[in-house]
Protein backbone atom coordinates (compact mmCIF):
# COMPACT_ATOMS: atom_id res chain seq x y z
CA UNK A 1 0.00 0.00 0.00
CA UNK A 2 0.93 3.61 -0.72
CA UNK A 3 2.70 5.79 2.06
CA UNK A 4 1.39 9.42 0.39
CA UNK A 5 -1.34 10.00 -1.43
CA UNK A 6 -0.76 13.52 -3.90
CA UNK A 7 -3.87 14.55 -5.14
CA UNK A 8 -5.89 17.99 -6.50
CA UNK A 9 -7.67 19.43 -3.88
CA UNK A 10 -9.83 22.33 -4.58
CA UNK A 11 -8.05 25.50 -6.47
CA UNK A 12 -4.67 23.32 -5.49
CA UNK A 13 -2.59 20.55 -4.58
CA UNK A 14 -1.65 18.47 -1.24
CA UNK A 15 0.11 15.64 0.06
CA UNK A 16 -1.35 13.32 2.11
CA UNK A 17 -0.32 10.86 4.76
CA UNK A 18 -3.04 7.75 5.01
CA UNK A 19 -4.62 7.93 8.41
CA UNK A 20 -3.54 10.66 9.35
CA UNK A 21 -5.32 14.03 9.71
CA UNK A 22 -2.09 16.63 8.27
CA UNK A 23 -1.88 17.43 5.18
CA UNK A 24 0.71 19.68 2.87
CA UNK A 25 -0.07 21.81 0.03
CA UNK A 26 2.24 21.88 -3.08
CA UNK A 27 2.46 23.98 -6.11
CA UNK A 28 1.15 22.96 -8.46
CA UNK A 29 4.36 22.87 -10.23
CA UNK A 30 5.94 20.19 -7.87
CA UNK A 31 2.63 18.06 -8.41
CA UNK A 32 3.75 17.92 -12.02
CA UNK A 33 7.26 16.95 -10.90
CA UNK A 34 6.22 13.90 -8.61
CA UNK A 35 3.02 12.60 -10.93
CA UNK A 36 6.24 12.15 -13.45
CA UNK A 37 8.59 10.62 -10.96
CA UNK A 38 5.74 8.17 -10.51
CA UNK A 39 5.73 7.32 -14.40
CA UNK A 40 9.38 7.36 -15.17
CA UNK A 41 10.40 5.13 -11.94
CA UNK A 42 12.71 7.55 -10.41
CA UNK A 43 12.78 8.07 -6.70
CA UNK A 44 10.78 10.22 -4.43
CA UNK A 45 12.20 13.62 -4.66
CA UNK A 46 15.07 15.33 -2.25
CA UNK A 47 12.25 18.04 -1.59
CA UNK A 48 9.25 15.69 -0.60
CA UNK A 49 11.04 13.06 1.53
CA UNK A 50 12.40 16.83 3.63
CA UNK A 51 8.97 17.56 4.44
CA UNK A 52 7.53 14.13 4.86
CA UNK A 53 10.15 13.55 7.39
CA UNK A 54 9.30 16.84 9.08
CA UNK A 55 5.49 16.51 9.09
CA UNK A 56 5.50 12.14 9.82
CA UNK A 57 8.75 11.27 10.69
CA UNK A 58 8.70 8.92 7.77
CA UNK A 59 11.64 8.28 5.68
CA UNK A 60 11.28 7.74 2.32
CA UNK A 61 15.08 8.70 0.41
CA UNK A 62 16.17 6.37 -2.41
CA UNK A 63 12.71 4.84 -2.36
CA UNK A 64 10.80 4.50 -6.13
CA UNK A 65 7.79 7.18 -6.10
CA UNK A 66 5.82 4.52 -8.09
CA UNK A 67 3.79 2.45 -5.22
CA UNK A 68 5.37 4.90 -2.66
CA UNK A 69 2.97 8.04 -4.07
CA UNK A 70 -0.12 7.35 -5.00
CA UNK A 71 -1.25 10.28 -7.77
CA UNK A 72 -4.84 11.14 -7.82
CA UNK A 73 -6.37 12.48 -10.97
CA UNK A 74 -9.00 15.54 -10.60
CA UNK A 75 -12.56 14.66 -10.96
CA UNK A 76 -14.66 16.28 -13.44
CA UNK A 77 -16.49 18.67 -11.11
CA UNK A 78 -15.55 20.50 -7.64
CA UNK A 79 -16.49 17.73 -5.47
CA UNK A 80 -13.66 16.07 -3.14
CA UNK A 81 -15.59 14.98 -0.43
CA UNK A 82 -18.35 12.25 0.50
CA UNK A 83 -20.13 10.71 3.30
CA UNK A 84 -21.63 6.88 2.56
CA UNK A 85 -24.13 5.23 4.79
CA UNK A 86 -22.48 1.60 3.97
CA UNK A 87 -25.94 0.29 5.26
CA UNK A 88 -28.63 1.81 7.44
CA UNK A 89 -28.52 -1.42 10.25
CA UNK A 90 -27.92 -0.98 13.84
CA UNK A 91 -27.34 -3.07 16.71
CA UNK A 92 -28.58 -0.22 18.86
CA UNK A 93 -32.22 1.16 19.15
CA UNK A 94 -31.32 4.90 19.86
CA UNK A 95 -34.38 6.66 21.33
CA UNK A 96 -33.47 10.07 19.30
CA UNK A 97 -32.05 8.32 16.11
CA UNK A 98 -32.70 9.88 13.15
CA UNK A 99 -32.89 7.17 10.86
CA UNK A 100 -36.00 6.08 11.96
CA UNK A 101 -36.89 2.22 10.75
CA UNK A 102 -33.19 1.11 10.41
CA UNK A 103 -33.04 -1.88 7.22
CA UNK A 104 -29.70 -3.50 6.76
CA UNK A 105 -29.75 -3.45 3.23
CA UNK A 106 -28.02 -2.04 0.35
CA UNK A 107 -25.31 -3.14 -2.31
CA UNK A 108 -23.75 -6.23 -2.07
CA UNK A 109 -20.02 -6.25 -2.34
CA UNK A 110 -19.36 -6.07 -6.09
CA UNK A 111 -22.12 -2.73 -5.81
CA UNK A 112 -19.78 -1.15 -2.98
CA UNK A 113 -16.92 -1.76 -4.69
CA UNK A 114 -18.22 0.04 -7.94
CA UNK A 115 -19.44 3.17 -5.84
CA UNK A 116 -16.16 3.38 -4.42
CA UNK A 117 -15.08 3.41 -7.94
CA UNK A 118 -17.32 6.23 -9.10
CA UNK A 119 -16.45 8.11 -5.90
CA UNK A 120 -12.88 8.39 -6.77
CA UNK A 121 -13.63 8.59 -10.39
CA UNK A 122 -15.17 11.87 -9.08
CA UNK A 123 -12.95 13.31 -7.23
CA UNK A 124 -13.66 12.05 -3.72
CA UNK A 125 -10.41 12.65 -1.87
CA UNK A 126 -12.26 13.05 1.67
CA UNK A 127 -14.83 10.07 2.86
CA UNK A 128 -16.80 9.65 5.63
CA UNK A 129 -18.25 6.07 6.15
CA UNK A 130 -21.27 6.17 8.48
CA UNK A 131 -24.38 3.96 9.04
CA UNK A 132 -26.62 2.41 10.48
CA UNK A 133 -22.88 1.41 12.60
CA UNK A 134 -20.32 0.74 9.46
CA UNK A 135 -18.81 -1.38 11.73
CA UNK A 136 -21.47 -4.35 11.69
CA UNK A 137 -21.26 -4.76 7.94
CA UNK A 138 -19.91 -7.66 7.07
CA UNK A 139 -18.16 -6.20 3.91
CA UNK A 140 -16.94 -3.29 6.19
CA UNK A 141 -13.22 -4.43 6.02
CA UNK A 142 -13.20 -5.28 2.42
CA UNK A 143 -15.05 -1.93 1.51
CA UNK A 144 -12.63 0.04 3.71
CA UNK A 145 -9.08 -1.58 2.48
CA UNK A 146 -10.25 -0.87 -0.98
CA UNK A 147 -11.34 2.74 -0.65
CA UNK A 148 -8.18 2.91 1.62
CA UNK A 149 -6.20 1.68 -2.05
CA UNK A 150 -7.90 3.90 -4.12
CA UNK A 151 -6.45 6.51 -2.34
CA UNK A 152 -8.88 8.31 -0.23
CA UNK A 153 -8.85 9.77 3.60
CA UNK A 154 -11.35 7.75 5.66
CA UNK A 155 -13.46 8.97 8.82
CA UNK A 156 -14.98 6.58 10.35
CA UNK A 157 -18.47 7.43 12.08
CA UNK A 158 -19.08 4.83 14.96
CA UNK A 159 -21.49 3.99 17.72
CA UNK A 160 -18.34 2.05 18.92
CA UNK A 161 -20.41 -1.45 20.23
CA UNK A 162 -17.54 -3.63 17.82
CA UNK A 163 -14.10 -1.98 19.15
CA UNK A 164 -13.66 -4.26 21.37
CA UNK A 165 -13.29 -6.89 18.92
CA UNK A 166 -9.37 -7.72 18.36
CA UNK A 167 -10.23 -8.29 14.35
CA UNK A 168 -11.76 -4.83 14.41
CA UNK A 169 -8.99 -2.84 16.48
CA UNK A 170 -5.90 -5.02 14.17
CA UNK A 171 -7.74 -3.22 11.28
CA UNK A 172 -8.12 -0.02 12.54
CA UNK A 173 -4.62 0.06 13.70
CA UNK A 174 -3.09 -1.78 10.17
CA UNK A 175 -5.20 1.00 8.70
CA UNK A 176 -5.87 4.29 10.63
CA UNK A 177 -8.73 6.38 9.70
CA UNK A 178 -7.08 10.09 9.45
CA UNK A 179 -10.73 10.87 12.46
CA UNK A 180 -12.84 8.28 14.33
CA UNK A 181 -15.44 9.69 15.29
CA UNK A 182 -17.31 7.89 18.26
CA UNK A 183 -21.16 8.61 19.76
CA UNK A 184 -21.42 8.74 23.43
CA UNK A 185 -24.93 8.26 25.00
CA UNK A 186 -24.03 8.70 28.18
CA UNK A 187 -21.90 8.40 31.20
CA UNK A 188 -23.10 5.06 33.19
CA UNK A 189 -24.71 1.65 32.14
CA UNK A 190 -28.29 2.57 33.02
CA UNK A 191 -28.88 5.53 30.83
CA UNK A 192 -26.02 4.49 27.93
CA UNK A 193 -28.50 1.36 27.64
CA UNK A 194 -31.56 3.42 27.91
CA UNK A 195 -30.70 5.52 25.36
CA UNK A 196 -29.73 2.72 23.04
CA UNK A 197 -32.39 0.38 24.30
CA UNK A 198 -29.78 -2.35 24.23
CA UNK A 199 -28.33 -4.07 27.56
CA UNK A 200 -24.60 -4.25 28.15
CA UNK A 201 -23.97 -1.92 25.55
CA UNK A 202 -22.40 0.58 27.98
CA UNK A 203 -19.93 -2.10 28.84
CA UNK A 204 -19.11 -2.95 25.37
CA UNK A 205 -18.34 0.57 24.16
CA UNK A 206 -16.32 1.07 27.40
CA UNK A 207 -13.80 -1.62 26.59
CA UNK A 208 -13.93 -0.48 23.40
CA UNK A 209 -13.34 2.70 23.61
CA UNK A 210 -10.07 2.49 26.03
CA UNK A 211 -8.95 -0.51 23.39
CA UNK A 212 -9.71 2.27 20.83
CA UNK A 213 -7.61 5.02 22.73
CA UNK A 214 -4.23 2.29 23.66
CA UNK A 215 -4.27 1.81 19.87
CA UNK A 216 -3.59 5.54 19.29
CA UNK A 217 -6.45 5.88 17.14
CA UNK A 218 -7.33 9.39 16.01
CA UNK A 219 -10.87 9.67 18.11
CA UNK A 220 -13.39 12.30 18.46
CA UNK A 221 -16.34 12.01 20.61
CA UNK A 222 -20.03 12.97 19.77
CA UNK A 223 -21.48 13.79 22.85
CA UNK A 224 -25.26 13.43 22.07
CA UNK A 225 -27.51 14.60 24.78
CA UNK A 226 -30.57 13.90 25.26
CA UNK A 227 -33.70 14.24 27.96
CA UNK A 228 -32.80 11.08 28.86
CA UNK A 229 -29.03 11.35 29.42
CA UNK A 230 -29.28 15.07 30.02
CA UNK A 231 -28.57 14.64 33.66
CA UNK A 232 -24.90 13.51 32.89
CA UNK A 233 -24.22 15.66 30.27
CA UNK A 234 -21.37 17.31 33.13
CA UNK A 235 -20.10 13.44 33.59
CA UNK A 236 -19.95 12.77 29.57
CA UNK A 237 -17.60 16.13 29.50
CA UNK A 238 -15.47 14.92 32.41
CA UNK A 239 -14.69 11.43 30.72
CA UNK A 240 -14.00 12.51 27.51
CA UNK A 241 -11.13 15.16 29.66
CA UNK A 242 -10.21 12.22 31.47
CA UNK A 243 -9.71 10.49 28.13
CA UNK A 244 -7.43 13.87 26.49
CA UNK A 245 -10.37 13.36 23.66
CA UNK A 246 -11.47 16.45 21.82
CA UNK A 247 -15.50 16.33 22.11
CA UNK A 248 -18.31 18.38 20.51
CA UNK A 249 -22.36 18.48 22.24
CA UNK A 250 -25.15 17.43 19.96
CA UNK A 251 -28.58 18.38 21.21
CA UNK A 252 -30.23 19.28 18.56
CA UNK A 253 -32.34 16.87 17.63
CA UNK A 254 -33.99 16.32 14.03
CA UNK A 255 -36.89 14.59 12.57
CA UNK A 256 -36.06 11.00 10.99
CA UNK A 257 -34.79 11.19 7.89
CA UNK A 258 -38.30 9.94 6.46
CA UNK A 259 -40.01 13.63 7.73
CA UNK A 260 -41.43 11.63 10.94
CA UNK A 261 -41.32 12.93 14.30
CA UNK A 262 -40.13 9.94 16.51
CA UNK A 263 -36.69 11.68 17.80
CA UNK A 264 -38.11 14.77 18.74
CA UNK A 265 -39.94 14.00 22.49
CA UNK A 266 -36.27 12.74 23.13
CA UNK A 267 -34.54 16.96 22.91
CA UNK A 268 -34.04 18.17 26.07
CA UNK A 269 -35.17 21.36 25.87
CA UNK A 270 -32.68 23.06 28.01
CA UNK A 271 -29.76 21.65 25.84
CA UNK A 272 -31.33 23.20 22.95
CA UNK A 273 -28.47 25.46 20.94
CA UNK A 274 -29.59 28.14 18.95
CA UNK A 275 -27.36 27.64 15.43
CA UNK A 276 -26.29 30.50 13.55
CA UNK A 277 -27.82 32.26 10.58
CA UNK A 278 -27.60 29.56 7.65
CA UNK A 279 -25.72 31.31 5.13
CA UNK A 280 -25.45 28.98 2.72
CA UNK A 281 -23.93 25.53 1.97
CA UNK A 282 -21.95 23.86 -0.33
CA UNK A 283 -24.19 20.32 -0.60
CA UNK A 284 -24.17 18.86 -4.30
CA UNK A 285 -21.85 21.03 -5.13
CA UNK A 286 -18.13 20.34 -3.68
CA UNK A 287 -19.85 17.37 -1.44
CA UNK A 288 -22.49 14.36 -1.52
CA UNK A 289 -24.07 11.75 0.47
CA UNK A 290 -24.60 8.21 -0.84
CA UNK A 291 -27.04 6.23 0.92
CA UNK A 292 -26.65 2.36 1.08
CA UNK A 293 -27.84 1.83 -2.75
CA UNK A 294 -25.53 4.12 -3.94
CA UNK A 295 -27.75 6.81 -4.79
CA UNK A 296 -26.05 10.27 -3.98
CA UNK A 297 -27.75 13.09 -2.97
CA UNK A 298 -26.69 16.76 -1.80
CA UNK A 299 -26.42 15.55 1.80
CA UNK A 300 -27.70 13.38 4.51
CA UNK A 301 -30.58 15.52 4.84
CA UNK A 302 -31.67 16.55 1.17
CA UNK A 303 -32.09 12.73 -0.19
CA UNK A 304 -34.38 13.26 -3.24
CA UNK A 305 -34.24 13.97 -6.34
CA UNK A 306 -30.71 11.46 -6.38
CA UNK A 307 -28.49 10.05 -8.88
CA UNK A 308 -28.04 6.46 -9.10
CA UNK A 309 -24.55 5.92 -9.24
CA UNK A 310 -24.59 2.60 -9.81
CA UNK A 311 -26.25 2.76 -12.80
CA UNK A 312 -25.62 6.36 -14.14
CA UNK A 313 -21.80 6.13 -13.09
CA UNK A 314 -19.70 9.51 -12.48
CA UNK A 315 -21.47 11.70 -15.16
CA UNK A 316 -25.20 11.46 -13.26
CA UNK A 317 -23.31 13.63 -11.05
CA UNK A 318 -23.37 16.82 -13.54
CA UNK A 319 -27.10 16.92 -12.31
CA UNK A 320 -26.35 17.74 -8.50
CA UNK A 321 -25.28 20.95 -8.73
CA UNK A 322 -28.93 21.70 -10.26
CA UNK A 323 -30.69 19.61 -7.28
CA UNK A 324 -28.97 21.46 -4.93
CA UNK A 325 -30.33 25.06 -6.20
CA UNK A 326 -32.97 23.85 -6.94
CA UNK A 327 -33.43 22.25 -3.22
CA UNK A 328 -32.34 25.73 -1.07
CA UNK A 329 -34.52 27.69 -3.59
CA UNK A 330 -37.40 25.90 -2.68
CA UNK A 331 -39.41 27.58 0.58
CA UNK A 332 -42.40 25.62 0.72
CA UNK A 333 -44.19 26.18 4.11
CA UNK A 334 -41.95 29.64 4.51
CA UNK A 335 -43.08 30.78 1.68
CA UNK A 336 -43.32 34.62 1.99
CA UNK A 337 -41.26 34.79 5.23
CA UNK A 338 -39.92 37.94 5.54
CA UNK A 339 -36.70 36.71 8.09
CA UNK A 340 -36.18 33.98 5.42
CA UNK A 341 -32.65 36.62 5.09
CA UNK A 342 -31.94 35.24 8.66
CA UNK A 343 -33.29 32.40 8.80
CA UNK A 344 -30.84 29.69 11.20
CA UNK A 345 -31.76 26.70 8.85
CA UNK A 346 -31.65 25.57 5.38
CA UNK A 347 -34.09 25.00 3.06
CA UNK A 348 -33.54 20.91 3.08
CA UNK A 349 -33.33 21.02 7.18
CA UNK A 350 -36.59 23.03 7.31
CA UNK A 351 -38.68 20.95 5.47
CA UNK A 352 -37.98 17.81 7.40
CA UNK A 353 -38.95 19.92 10.09
CA UNK A 354 -42.31 21.25 8.84
CA UNK A 355 -43.36 17.64 7.57
CA UNK A 356 -42.42 16.58 11.43
CA UNK A 357 -44.64 19.53 12.69
CA UNK A 358 -41.45 19.87 14.92
CA UNK A 359 -42.22 22.59 17.41
CA UNK A 360 -41.32 26.11 15.78
CA UNK A 361 -39.29 27.59 19.04
CA UNK A 362 -36.84 24.83 18.04
CA UNK A 363 -36.11 26.24 14.81
CA UNK A 364 -38.01 29.00 13.36
CA UNK A 365 -37.68 33.00 14.17
CA UNK A 366 -41.39 33.33 14.53
CA UNK A 367 -41.73 30.31 16.81
CA UNK A 368 -38.93 31.74 18.85
CA UNK A 369 -39.80 34.96 19.27
CA UNK A 370 -43.50 33.69 20.61
CA UNK A 371 -41.24 31.14 23.07
CA UNK A 372 -39.22 34.58 24.68
CA UNK A 373 -42.60 36.66 25.03
S1 LIG B 1 -26.18 4.14 17.11
FE1 LIG B 1 -26.65 5.76 15.64
S2 LIG B 1 -27.63 4.70 13.91
FE2 LIG B 1 -27.64 3.32 15.65
S3 LIG B 1 -29.64 3.62 16.57
FE3 LIG B 1 -28.15 4.95 17.64
S4 LIG B 1 -28.29 6.93 16.59
FE4 LIG B 1 -29.25 5.40 15.23
S1 LIG C 1 -28.79 19.83 5.93
FE1 LIG C 1 -28.65 21.85 4.98
S2 LIG C 1 -26.79 22.79 5.86
FE2 LIG C 1 -26.70 20.59 6.24
S3 LIG C 1 -25.53 19.76 4.51
FE3 LIG C 1 -27.70 19.60 3.98
S4 LIG C 1 -28.14 21.45 2.83
FE4 LIG C 1 -26.22 21.81 3.92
Amino acid sequence: MHDLIATPFQDGHLVLRPGSPKALKIPRGKFAQLKAAVSSGDAVPAWLTDVVTQAWNIDLAGRPAAGTVLVRAAGPYSISRATWELNLGCDYDCVMCYLGKKRFEGLDMAGKRRLLHVMAEAGVVFLQVTGGEPLIDPDFPEAYEYAHELGMQLEVLSNGSRLHKDHVIALLTRLPPSKMSLSVYGATAGTYDTVTRNRGAFDRFTTGLDKAVSAGLNLDLSLIITRQNAHEADAMRTWARRLGLPFREYANLSPTIHGTAEPLPSQSPEHLTHRAPFTGCPAGVTFFHADPFGRASICKIGREPNVDLITEGVAGLARLGGIAESLMLRTGGCSGCQLSGTCRVCRPMAKILQEAKAPLENYCQHGMKEAAR
